[in-house]
């Protein structure tokens, strides 16, 4: 099979035509790799959706092949957003490839340097506000609402539907929906794309179950949790700093109608889920993707997965740690310096 974009493959399950211009970097089919690691600590059987995988490293492609596409077949002639970093790569480069100008609106000083080097380098307009994210994401609401300007958030309905299809591929590799489903919630556009995928292809037959939905938001910006926004949310996880999330009702429905749960992981939690990932896994992700194991760790030394051994959990790791270098370096020593020489080599490997 030649892969060509989650649109063509999965086209008919989503809201295109034959006169939607299909804007793709071949974005999706993502690998689900196993996690034997985690077996070990959960008793579960865990396997990891790889989405830095994604031709910008982050999920935000499998909404941005859609959102693009379908701006482009209204005749859109500029895109925004407001982003906590991986939303603006995405939105520029798929803004590139479909000819469209890209306006981003970044809070100033909280976006890894990865996610605006790739917005930049795409030549989108990147607009550092004195604010946070969901200030950001205020004015984007504003501006499009009143300019012939299209919004590329998750508001839009048609990133949903492109990240959905993230659910199919899990249920096609499978064989079925897992038991579980772990993932980490910022603007809660995510967890509800995965339940809106899960729940149609369970509909149109295409598989039998449906997981629980297990979210985690970091300690510091945890308003679903809490149930009450959060002024100032703060964690070192910025792709989940959000203390507004535009998707908060339907975040709250994928939790309820899966009988899942939605909780917190504090940073330190996260952190040690991410060193864990890289050190066990081989798999480099950014800190906000480790927020999902280090939950799903969370509930396992909890007990709440007693009686499931070998249940099937997937958890999504959303974003390549490669976008954040300086926060995996922060954590490790420099490397040793020797001489030029052999033997100095020998005695550090202990040969
Ligand atoms: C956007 C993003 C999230 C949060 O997803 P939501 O749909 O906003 O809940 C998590 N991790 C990464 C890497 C992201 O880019």
């Amino acid at each position: 099979m030649r892969w060509t974009g989650l649109i063509n493959h999965y086209r008919e399950y989503l809201p295109v035509s034959d006169k939607t211009p299909v804007v793709t970097l071949y974005e999706g089919n993502t690998p689900l790799v196993p996690a034997e690691s985690l077996n070990k600590i959960t008793g579960l059987q865990v396997f990891l959706k790889y989405e830095g995988l994604n031709p910008t490293g982050s999920f935000k492609d499998r909404g941005m092949t859609m959102a693009i596409s379908k701006a482009k077949e209204k005749g859109a002639s500029i895109v925004m957003c407001a982003s906590t970093g991986n939303t603006s790569a995405s939105a520029a480069a798929y803004a590139v490839r479909g000819g469209v100008k890209c306006v981003v609106l970044i809070p100033n000083g909280n976006i890894a340097l990865g996610k605006l080097a790739q917005a930049m380098i795409h030549q989108a307009q990147v607009i550092a506000i004195d604010g946070n994210f969901d200030d950001a994401l205020n004015l984007v609401k504003d501006i499009t609402a009143n300019y012939p300007v299209e919004l590329v958030n998750s508001l839009n309905p048609f990133r949903i539907e492109g990240q959905k299809t993230a659910a199919f591929e899990i249920c096609d590799f499978l064989g079925d929906a897992p038991e579980f489903h772990a993932i980490p919630v910022g603007n809660a556009g995510n967890i509800t794309a995965y339940w809106k995928g899960y729940k149609e292809y369970k509909n149109l037959g295409k598989s039998q179950t449906l997981p629980r939905m297990l979210g985690f938001q970091a300690a510091g910006a945890a308003p679903i949790v809490h149930n009450k926004i959060i002024e100032k949310p703060e964690t070192i996880a910025t792709a989940i700093r959000i203390g507004n999330p535009a998707s908060w009702k339907s975040a709250v429905q994928a939790r309820d109608e899966s009988q899942g749960l939605i909780d917190l992981v504090t940073d330190d939690e996260i952190l040690q889920a991410y060193r864990f990932l890289a050190e066990t896994t081989g798999i480099f992700v950014e800190p906000a993707s480790a927020a999902s194991v280090a939950g799903v760790i969370k509930l396992a030394k909890a007990g709440y997965f007693k009686g499931q051994m070998s249940h099937r959990i997937v958890c999504t790791v959303t974003g390549h740690g490669l976008k954040d270098p300086k926060t995996a370096m922060k954590e490790l020593p420099e490397p040793v310096v020797v001489k030029s020489d052999r033997k100095a080599i020998l005695s550090l490997i202990g040969l």
